[in-house]
């Protein structure tokens, strides 16, 4: 029997692994079981290029409980390793590369999956572990290795017969939870789930039939506790996989979502190696639930599920798998973002999800317009949050009108570029952001020849802004910021019936009615078949306000901001109130009017609704 001493300058570095990512003392098994993998696919490449004396025979790797010797077992039949490498492998390499780990990153707690601590991570949950392995090589002797978690270790001959490695942790006192069955499964589950190995954990009972007809028998079976799907599809060719196996795995992913609406296989292998599948959920409006849903792997080593710093923002909406050996992961977050790779990366699957839409776009308009309530929301998002993205979904964005039709941007702009030009030159669209509220504007707009479109989802004001601070010849115009004649502005002017003089004396007594409301009143010579008075909200003073509503600055109860447009050839305003000698009839038949054009906004409520509603039946 050897007694050696591992070669440290930290007199006792196995505490600080302990103490170390305490709460994450669980990827102790992953590091485990991707060493195992690591060792069979060693002796598999070895028997491709005809270096492996012997068969290679079954290579599943089996972790075994032993309660009442309280050990954890990783056992796997890779290349195993002789004294020497042993020593080599475990007491220099894994140790100096713990040791470094743990030097360069003690006081950084967000490094992506903590990668790299490798097999000493064993003793956050072991005070002793003995590696017993033999090599592939010929003739060699099977040893075993033990260390209780100091720097002194034992390595003594042993009489293994079979080629791989045991790797059996002494469970310590205060980690006795990785002796339960249900621990150790959710792990496996966690962190295996893929791995390409076959992994087994146990034992399960399986029903199986036998015979036919009227004799056909039940009979449970013991068969081995697989745990892993070594082949999941992204792994597999794009051409050779049918839908069903794409939503099959969807809802092994994510069991309880609806079906995805397509999905993108990711696939590359240069300048980088990625592979994946990322699907389009149905988001339904609530888009932040939906967020954090793609697992993020290492050569199908399950790393994490934030991929923040990876996927664009708004990518994170998709659901799926990114499987990429060459995304750094034991590095910092910040050194993420601002790694050279990860920027290609992040770049390369914006491509992609660009390409894909604008593909479905072009080969089934009709089923993509169908979803667009759905992507909306994502193309929308993604616009916003990125130049790139932005350029590409120019041309896969839609619009809606009112009447439900959809065009891309391109096309209403050649649809109203003639009918809805103003002075300046800039194409108006109108849009309402509440079809029925807005109705009789949206009305009026129709019969003057106008296009109404429909932005009426949260995301639409930012979508909207972005889209006239992109296009530069588009501005956006609700159809209740101004009167219909007003919405696009034109050097056209009408006459009035009334004098300058006339029309002041008539303002004053409106303006009355505005104060509180923050707003002015404008005098216009409309059509005397025009509505008397119209309630307008001017577009920029409304967007301002919600802007402020974004920030989080709205007074409740603050009342809207509307003015009061004036019709000065109505009857009603140009005889009836400019002829009315008693100053309260005056103002009375004034707020009747006002009243009636909140009205027709939705916009009376409360104590004034009431009062008008009486003064109506007074009058009848
Ligand atoms: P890493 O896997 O990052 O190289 P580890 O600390 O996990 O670092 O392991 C150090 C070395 O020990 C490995 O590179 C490998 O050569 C050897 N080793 C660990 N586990 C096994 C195993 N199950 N079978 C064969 N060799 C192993």
């Amino acid at each position: 029997m050897q007694k050696g001493k591992i070669s440290v300058q930290t007199k006792n570095i196995f505490p600080i692994i302990k103490k170390f990512l305490y709460s994450d003392q669980e990827i102790f098994l992953r590091e485990l079981v991707s060493n195992a993998i690591d060792a069979t696919t060693k002796v598999k490449t070895l028997a491709s290029k005809g270096e492996l004396q012997g068969r290679v025979g079954n290579t599943t790797i089996e972790i075994i409980l032993d309660k009442e010797q309280k050990t954890l077992t990783i056992r796997d039949k890779g290349i195993g390793m002789t004294g020497d490498e042993v020593k080599k492998y475990l007491n220099q390499v894994a140790f100096s590369s713990a040791q470094e780990f743990l030097e360069k990153y003690q006081n950084e707690s967000s490094i992506i999956g903590h990668f790299g601590l490798g097999f000493y991570s064993a003793f956050m949950v072991a005070d002793k572990v003995d590696v017993i392995t033999k090599s592939y090589q010929k003739d060699s002797t099977a040893v075993i290795w033990s260390c209780e978690g100091d720097p002194k270790y034992t390595l003594d001959d042993h009489s293994k017969k079979k080629r791989g490695t045991d790797i059996v942790l002494h469970i310590s006192e205060d980690a006795q939870e990785y002796l339960e069955d249900s621990r150790i499964q959710g792990l496996l589950d966690k962190y295996c789930k893929f791995l390409p190995i076959p992994i087994k954990f146990g034992t399960k009972k399986e029903i199986e039939f036998e015979g036919e007809g009227d004799d056909q028998k039940e009979i449970e079976k013991e068969v081995d506790n697989i745990i892993n799907n070594p082949n999941p599809i992204w792994k597999k060719a794009p051409g050779k996989l049918t839908d069903e196996e794409y939503k099959k795995f969807y809802n092994e992913l994510h069991p309880y979502s609806p079906p995805p609406m397509f999905w993108i296989h990711l696939n590359i292998d240069f300048p980088f190696n990625l592979t994946g599948v990322l699907y389009f959920p149905k988001l339904n409006n609530n888009f932040e639930v939906q967020k954090n849903k793609i697992q993020l792997y290492s050569n199908q080593v399950y790393v994490t599920d934030e991929v923040k710093e990876i996927v664009p923002e708004f990518l994170t909406l998709l659901h799926g798998v990114i499987d990429s050996p060459d995304i750094p992961l034991n590095v910092s977050r910040s050194y993420l973002q601002s790694d050279q790779n990860v920027r290609k990366i992040t770049s390369y699957i914006t491509k992609k999800v660009a390409e894909k839409l604008n593909d479905l776009f072009k080969k089934e308009r009709e089923q993509y317009e169908d979803k667009w309530s759905d992507l909306g929301v994502f193309v929308k998002y993604g616009m916003i949050s990125d130049d790139k993205f932005s350029e590409r979904g120019e041309k896969f964005a839609l619009l809606q009108n009112v009447d439900g039709a959809f065009f891309t941007i391109d096309e209403f702009k050649k649809k109203v570029t003639e009918s809805q030009k103003d002075k300046h030159d800039k194409i108006i669209f109108l849009y309402t952001n509440n079809a029925e509220d807005q109705h009789s504007q949206i009305e009026a707009s129709k019969n003057r020849g106008y296009d109404v479109l429909v932005f009426d989802h949260i995301i639409d004001n930012h979508f909207i802004q972005h889209l006239e601070h992109k296009l530069g010849d588009v501005t956006f115009v609700r159809v209740d910021s101004d009167t219909v004649d007003n919405l696009i502005q034109r050097d056209e002017k009408q006459e009035s019936v009334l004098s300058e003089e006339e029309q002041n004396k008539v303002k004053e007594i409106f303006e009355g009615k505005v104060k509180e409301s923050g707003g002015v009143v404008v005098m216009k010579p409309l059509a005397p078949t025009d509505q008397p008075v119209l309630v307008t909200k001017p577009e920029f003073m409304r967007r301002m306000k919600e802007m402020q509503a974004m920030q989080g600055m709205q007074m409740d109860g603050f009342p809207d901001t509307y003015n009061l447009v004036v019709n000065s050839n109505h009857e009603l305003v140009a005889k009836k109130i400019l002829g009315e000698k008693d100053e309260e009839k005056k103002s009375e038949i004034a707020q009747y009017l006002v009243d009636l054009a909140l009205l027709n906004q939705n916009m009376l409520r409360g104590e004034k609704l009431s009062k008008f509603i009486n003064k109506s039946l007074s009058m009848i």
